[in-house]
């Protein structure tokens, strides 16, 4: 049986009481704490036990309402599940915040855990980051390595104590330590905390270890020189601030931000910045800045030394591979000074990022804090899937569960590729998954991705199987919305269609588990191939070409001879990187999502009101939305707000006219003013919560896809 109760009933020994009482019955089962309650399961008299355990309660613990649900319990013992722990799944928890409690001791100067930078308890810490293997116990964690003996022993092992099993305790004098090191890698001797917080107000960069990964940092005031330091151009920076209300000088920040912001998953926000100057080289021509609450011990205690407002703090990582996670590896990094730790790290895992798109969560990154619970869905099917390519993700489903891995990045070095595969292999032993049916991966031939595909294929004796990209992309939508059929509104940079054509603006209908592309943005060239995706000035030629028409601008003579080979797109990721060149915003990508991601300032400043009338055409057997219109408005000074509306009204028309529900997936699915526009026109659009809208949700999408296919 199930008991859940609601009441006063955590943080306050509730369930090391019903453990005890559990104990002295021989009951066996679990107990745990669920949202705001605690449940219970047991394979006993519910009743009985509710009775015996109302008695047990002291004060403050107090039950204010329960209900009993059917249930069986599969346990050889009574356990205290950790926070995060899904009873009879995976039972290796998330990374969690730092708890109240934990931060209570953290600046309590009488105790014994003051200013100790591994404070954690049963309720929150680094877990999944240090798990080599399953089950998750002591020795199987980096943590087994250190003593547990004298107090720290005592609360490992007294039901009463907040650390009852906790099975990543360690105490200060026993347990890992911080230490500092110079650009030489010397160890500088004193407090390590003190002297970085020192060096870092005094213009230091500095790489500091984490849990899953090491960041670098630096005051916000350094922004230029880090930029030439890591080679990034343009690309934005993560910024760790304070605490809520510093940030909120620096950012607009609504309840469900806030909400997120101060989970216990903790991931940066992109939230919309307050036009400070400050933040301008931090994220240049954005209007948003990705921005986070300090989430371990370790975080709480720099900042107790460092005065001010907050901390680029930003993954470190050696251009396009994954982020250091060694300490000898940090030292390559060439910064001023290194904050490091003596407790490895199992599992890289990189700091979640999501962002509010039409009052929904949209993830760019599922990562730490998410990492590896099960999605909150179902679907048929035991499949590996190992994704698109740029910001990638594996994935596992195995009884009716989905796992997705957590960040891998851009498949294109050997090293991502291997981290790829070994988190497909560590999440399946985590899921206790066997050989699966397939391997499933994108249908694009140059994906290096394809590759640790037909390794793991070969490898379990089973096929690879290739699935659409904008298929995956629809099927992960209707998968975690529970729609089974609809039109979905597939938009990104782009994705290998079927016909061989650089697919990116798509309508796919989805009915009797069949998948049918009948819309699209009308075609256009890519002159030049990728060059035309490093510098959008080329898509908006091949955009004025296709519509019939003299681009209003000086081009070299080549491009005209270009266009009969020029790779066809109907992207509308490529067509926003157009406007953005021809609305003086973005000439150069230097990152991935550049030139779109900074046009989105444009459209949230400009009025929505405005543009051509779609003209839908036919051609390839499918309905197209002709460029012509659009083209010409643009060319006539219109804004981009209205050709951005033009191409969104005809999609939308080709969709209406099947009658069925909408949806809207892909990267450009992270556009806010393009989401709410499509809301406004469609309340009941269906977008993505728990999935990334982006292609690292292809993996669990081809998943999908399988699922809904093969139904
Ligand atoms: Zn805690
Ligand atoms: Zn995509």
């Amino acid at each position: 049986m199930i008991i859940r109760i609601w009441g006063v009933v955590q943080g306050v020994g509730f369930r090391p009481t019903v453990y005890r009482l559990a104990k002295r019955l021989g009951l066996r089962g679990y107990v745990r704490n669920l949202g705001g309650m605690v449940e219970i399961c047991i394979n006993g008299d519910a009743r009985e036990f509710l009775d015996l355990l109302v008695r047990e309660l002291r004060p403050p613990a107090k039950v204010e309402g329960y209900e009993i649900l059917p249930g069986e319990c599969e346990y050889r013992d009574f356990v205290i599940l950790e926070s995060g722990g899904e009873p009879g799944m995976i039972p290796i928890p998330p990374d969690l915040a730092i708890c109240d409690e934990c931060l209570k001791e953290l600046f309590d100067p009488n105790h014994e855990r003051y200013l100790y930078p591994f404070n954690s308890c049963t309720n929150c810490g680094p877990r999944f980051s240090i798990t080599l293997r399953v089950p998750y116990d002591r020795a199987n964690t980096t943590m087994g390595v250190f003593p547990l003996e004298g107090k720290c022993l005592r609360e490992f092992t007294d039901p009463n104590s907040r650390r009852f099993h906790h099975q990543a305790i360690s105490c200060p004098g026993q347990g890992p330590r911080y230490f500092l090191l110079d650009r030489n890698g010397l160890e500088v001797h004193g407090n390590p905390f003190e002297i970085a917080a020192k060096m870092l107000e005094g213009g230091s960069i500095g790489i500091m270890k984490s849990w899953g990964g090491m960041h670098v940092i630096a005051r916000i005031s350094e922004a230029r020189r880090l930029r030439i330091l890591l080679g990034r151009k343009q690309k934005p920076f993560a910024v760790m601030f304070r605490d809520l209300r510093t940030l909120e000088k620096y950012a607009k920040i609504s309840e469900e931000e806030r909400r997120i912001l101060l989970s216990r998953e903790r991931p940066i926000v992109l939230l919309r910045r307050r036009d400070r100057g400050a933040l301008e080289e931090i994220a240049p021509g954005l209007p948003y800045i990705g921005a986070y609450l300090p989430y371990s011990a370790a975080h709480h205690v720099l900042f107790h030394h460092f005065t001010e407002d907050a901390l680029i703090m930003t993954s470190a990582n050696p251009p396009g591979l994954p982020m250091v996670i060694k300490n000898e590896d940090a030292l390559k990094m060439k910064a001023d000074f290194y904050l490091l730790h003596d407790l490895d790290i199992a599992n890289r895992v990189d700091d979640s990022l999501v962002k509010i798109v039409g009052g929904k969560t949209a993830f760019v990154r599922r990562s730490r804090g998410f990492v590896p619970r099960p999605l909150p869905f179902r679907v048929q099917g035991n499949c590996i899937a190992v994704g698109a390519e740029l910001n990638n993700v594996g994935a596992v489903s195995w009884k009716g569960r989905v796992y997705a891995t957590q960040h891998i990045g851009d498949c294109d070095n050997p090293e991502t590729l291997r981290f790829l595969e070994g988190a497909i292999t560590r999440l399946m032993e985590m899921a206790g998954a066997g050989n699966p049916e397939c391997v499933l991966m994108d249908l694009h031939p140059r994906y290096n991705s394809r590759m640790v595909a037909r390794r793991l294929a070969e490898r379990l004796e089973v096929e690879a199987i290739g699935v659409q990209h904008h298929f995956a992309h629809a099927a992960a939508l209707l998968a975690e919305t529970g729609v089974e059929e609809g039109v979905i509104i597939a938009m990104d940079g782009t994705g290998y269609g079927l016909d061989g054509a650089a697919w990116g603006g798509e309508v796919i209908k989805v009915e009797n588990g069949r998948f049918q592309r009948i819309g699209s943005l009308s075609e256009f060239p890519l002159v030049g191939g990728d060059l035309a995706v490093r510098y959008p000035k080329r898509t908006a030629f091949g955009l004025f070409r296709a519509a019939g028409l003299e681009p209003p601008f000086e081009y070299p003579e080549l491009w005209d001879r270009a266009l009969k080979l020029a790779p066809r797109s109907t992207s509308m990721g490529r067509f926003l990187d157009a406007l953005s060149f021809l609305y003086g915003v973005c000439d150069e990508r230097t990152y991935e999502g550049e030139p779109a991601m900074k046009l989105e300032r444009l459209l949230l400043e400009e009025r929505w009101d405005s543009g051509p009338e779609p003209e839908i055409g036919y051609a390839g057997g499918r309905k197209v939305v002709e460029l012509r219109p659009i083209m010409e408005y643009v060319s006539e000074g219109g804004s981009a707000a209205g050709a951005v509306k033009a191409a969104l009204d005809g999609l939308l028309e080709i969709a209406l006219d099947e009658g069925m529900r909408i949806g809207v997936t892909g990267g450009v699915a992270y556009n806010v003013p393009i989401v709410e526009y499509m809301k406004k026109r469609i309340p009941d659009l269906i977008v993505h919560s728990t999935v990334p809208p982006g292609d690292a949700g292809i993996a669990v999408g081809q998943i999908a896809y399988h699922s809904i296919s093969s139904r």
